[in-house]
């Protein structure tokens, strides 16, 4: 956890040193690693610390909140509930902030919400084509991919080569609806329930959505012998 975040940036700064000193000695170049952002957040973060602007621990908190605290499991709960309860689906559609709070899910980046429905006719994709808006409060922090500029930028030129790539092909009769986030608004995609689950509860469906069901670049799957196919 945090002490790992810690470790990392530290040796962020002793690897870059090395290389630096590396190439000087050998008249050529090494890659830097870890990455230039790593170097950068270091810097930054040390900036900011002795200007008293921000506590560490404080840092530390908030950062170890989102990457083990809320995550994935929120929005699967959320669809789970959604699947289960038809009142809760409708009232989920019609104002997404408002039905996710009542699980409890709410605060920063997802102020806004908006829920759209795949359906045998209709299948929603979601990407920041401006950097990497995305739903804190129900997926956690957004994968390498999702902020990577070829999805942003491919995603809405060419969503079912995309689709594609992550192992989904749609007929032509099956509308593609690409949804763009901004930092007002951040959406979630509500899955189809997969065939063969009607008698599963609502707490072993949520076991099987995940992540990438949520951000419309994967589809839940059902196998007869439990879990995922
Ligand atoms: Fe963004």
């Amino acid at each position: 956890m945090s002490t790992t975040r810690r470790g990392f940036l530290t040796t962020a700064g002793v690897v870059a040193a090395q290389n630096a000193a590396h190439g000087q000695d050998h008249g050529h170049d090494h890659q830097a690693v870890p990455s230039d952002p790593a170097l950068r957040v270091k810097a930054l973060e040390s900036l900011l610390v002795e200007k008293g602007l921000v506590d560490r621990a404080a840092l530390d908190a908030l950062v170890d909140t989102y990457e083990h605290k809320i995550g994935p499991r929120n929005g699967a709960r959320v669809v789970a509930r959604a699947w289960v309860d038809a009142s809760y689906k409708q009232r989920l559609l019609a104002d997404g902030t408002a039905a996710i709070a009542e699980l409890g899910y709410a605060g920063e980046q997802g102020e806004h919400m908006v829920v759209v429905e795949n359906t045998p006719t209709v299948h929603n994709m979601i990407v920041c084509t401006l950097c990497s808006c995305y739903p804190w409060p129900v997926l956690g922090l957004p994968p390498v991919w999702y902020k990577s500029a070829p999805y942003r930028s491919r995603s809405v030129i060419d969503p079912r080569g995309v689709l594609r790539e992550f192992g989904l092909e749609f007929p032509e009769d099956v509308e593609v609806r690409v949804w763009d986030s901004t930092a007002e608004v951040r959406y979630l995609v509500l899955p189809e329930r997969p065939t063969g689950t009607e008698n599963l509860s609502e707490e072993a469906l949520a076991t099987l959505v995940t992540r990438d069901s949520m951000v419309g670049v994967a589809k839940v799957t059902f196998s007869k012998t439990g879990g995922p196919a």
